[in-house]
């Protein structure tokens, strides 16, 4: 039954509602106990002392009438003695009926024999002539020497009752003050008790009961703060013990669940970690702040630095080149933006050149911002570069020079400066002349396709307007647009995201559709840029309404050294400036194609994407 916080309580209400009942009950038994007391005090002992006063009025009354009867004359008196002998002896058989002592009935025994003795010596002073000189004179020495001495001997022993009496009442009294004390002792003491008890109970009660609601207020703040392996201790068998023992019961549940979890999102960050860790090329994370966050091994190895010393400290801490750290500062890459930059720098006393790559990102779950940083190292690329330059360079030079000596020798002897042709041989030299010019060109454009190629992984992106490289190409061409009697609008599109290109490359491929509309449009004709942008790409078309492609060449126009056969016109290229610019657009992650209908026009449109 008291298992339970209802019994508990139900326990302590009964306990205090018993100690209630034993107090009353004893205030009540002891009020009275005083009560009876004082009751008896009154009914018995007053009484007692008013009757005794009242005999003792009596007799003395009785006493005065026969002083009256002695010396009046002619007076009769005996009713009146007989009606104060009836008040008497009224008191007296009243008295008798309280008497208890052995003391007392001596004392009431002797009352009603001297005062039976006294009615007697009434009767015969009664029977004497007062009214004469004998029977006065007789009459007065009997009242004198009998009566006087028993009315005495009478109201003696009324007077001793009546002390006895006196003595009880004070005895009585005296019990009834002690009553009074005992009872307040003894209330005094339940009093007490009953406090101490009840405030003992209530506090015992109060601090088991509450105690265990007290911890378990701890305990959940606690949980609140992240200690989830806190447990609570309460051993009770209540309702509040069955409650701490769920309550325990779905923390484990809880921890379990959270070391699971917590359990596979580690290995998830370990698994994360170690790819990151084994990437082969140098990286390093920064967070929002821009201080190191993780790096990988090979960044280790370049920097000589080491991942647990460099945690947490600025990332150009970590670079142990001054040189470098200038040139990365140079960029502003606090800007958390996308940027590139491609840095010469001396390490570990070698040259090399990176091309350092900042790209912002934002961890989903938390929302924070960090940066990754890579460091490709493009110092092979850049030497291959330089060699191949070199050996295109030697090249140039070995195919230009004799091609400038054949094209000067066919001048010289068509302007017949070293003697006079006939027109055969002028036909023949004008032969020669073409297909020297054309050799001529053709290297040229060999040498721009070999320059974009070794240089094909050499980019330098930046954010670009892209109206400003349509403008900036757009000028070149329109003077020649204008001399063929060609038409030429542009038309930007209006708020334009910046686009990530590499300004030189995406110009020159601009540069290169336009040579081509001129080259294919005719007087009359007319070509039209346009740009726009969707969502996060930007789209720009070259538009001409000259010759056109026929649609079988259409799939193949970007190939290398692809022409359109049978195409009347003066002047033919090489075939290799639309696969370059394919290459180029390709490398930018965008896109080119053509759509054209013969003899009615083409138009080559590119896709880039925005620099963010
Ligand atoms: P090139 O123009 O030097 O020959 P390209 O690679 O630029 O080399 O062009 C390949 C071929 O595509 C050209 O020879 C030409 O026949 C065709 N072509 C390119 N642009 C146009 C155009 N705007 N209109 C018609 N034909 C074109």
């Amino acid at each position: 039954m008291f298992q339970t916080i209802k019994g508990k309580i139900s326990m302590v209400y009964t306990g205090l509602i018993v100690v209630i009942v034993i107090l009353g009950v004893a205030s009540l038994y002891n009020l009275n106990e005083i009560s009876k007391s004082i009751d008896g005090l009154i009914t018995t002992n007053y009484n007692s002392i008013e009757r005794l006063t009242a005999m003792d009025d009596a007799i003395s009354h009785q006493n005065l009438l026969i002083v009256y009867y002695i010396h009046a004359t002619g007076v009769d008196c005996t009713d009146e003695f007989n009606a104060d002998k009836e008040i008497f002896l009224t008191h007296y058989f009243n008295e008798f009926d309280t008497i208890v002592y052995p003391q007392e009935m001596e004392y009431i025994v002797n009352i009603k024999k001297y005062y039976d003795e006294y009615v007697a010596m009434f009767d015969y002073l009664i029977s004497l002539n007062t009214d004469e000189p004998t029977g006065f004179a007789q009459a007065s020495l009997y009242y004198e020497k009998k009566i006087v001495p028993k009315t005495d001997q009478v109201r003696a022993e009324i007077a001793r009752l009546f002390g006895s009496n006196e003595t009880a009442l004070f005895g009585r009294k005296a019990d009834a003050g002690n009553l009074v004390k005992t009872s307040f002792s003894v209330l005094i003491v339940l009093f007490s008790a009953a406090t101490f008890g009840g405030y003992f109970l209530a506090k015992t009660y109060t601090n088991n009961l509450f105690a265990p609601i007290y911890e378990i207020t701890q305990t959940v703040k606690s949980i609140r703060h992240g200690n989830i392996n806190r447990r609570m201790s309460i051993k009770t068998s209540d309702e509040v013990g069955q409650l701490a023992d769920e309550f325990n019961n779905m923390l484990s549940r809880l921890s379990e669940f959270e070391k699971s979890t917590m359990g596979s999102l580690m290995e998830e960050k370990d698994k994360s970690v170690a790819i990151l860790r084994s990437i082969s090329e140098p990286l390093i994370i920064l967070d929002a702040n821009f201080n190191t966050q993780l790096l990988n091994q090979r960044y280790e190895e370049l920097f000589g630095i080491d991942f647990a010393k460099a945690v947490g400290k600025p990332f150009t801490d970590t670079l142990t080149s001054a040189d470098l750290v200038k040139k990365i500062n140079e960029i502003d890459y606090k800007t958390a933006e996308y940027k590139e930059i491609i840095v010469e720098t001396r390490i570990q006393k070698e040259n090399k050149i990176f091309n350092v790559v900042f790209t912002p990102m934002t961890y989903s779950t938390t929302g924070q911002t960090a940066m990754i940083v890579i460091f490709h190292d493009i110092t092979e690329l850049k030497t291959l570069e330089r060699m191949r330059s070199d050996f295109i360079a030697t090249i140039s030079h070995e195919f230009k020079t004799p091609l400038t000596s054949v094209l000067m020798g066919v001048d010289l002897m068509g302007n017949d400066l070293i003697g006079k042709l006939n027109d055969d041989q002028k036909e023949i030299l004008e032969t020669i002349r073409e297909d020297s010019q054309r050799l001529t060109n053709l290297v040229n454009d060999l040498l721009e396709l070999s320059r974009i190629e070794s240089s094909a992984m050499i980019y330098n992106f930046v954010p670009c307007d892209i109206n400003t490289i349509i403008k900036a190409s757009a000028k070149q061409f329109i003077p020649l647009a204008q001399k063929n009697h060609v038409g030429f609008i542009i038309v930007p599109g209006m708020k334009m995201p910046r686009v990530r290109a590499d300004f030189l490359k995406i110009t020159w491929v601009m540069n290169n559709l336009l040579s081509n509309a001129v080259k294919y449009t005719k007087e009359g004709d007319s070509i039209a840029i346009r740009s726009w942008s969707v969502g996060s790409q930007v789209y720009v078309s070259v538009a001409d309404t000259g010759m056109g492609i026929p649609k079988e060449f259409i799939s193949r126009i970007f190939d290398k050294f692809v022409q359109v056969y049978g195409c009347d016109i003066e002047m033919r290229g090489t075939g290799v400036g639309l696969a370059a610019a394919k290459e180029i657009i390709t490398a930018h992650g965008g896109d080119i194609w053509c759509e054209s209908v013969l003899n009615e026009g083409s138009t080559f449109t590119f896709i880039l994407n925005a620099a963010n």
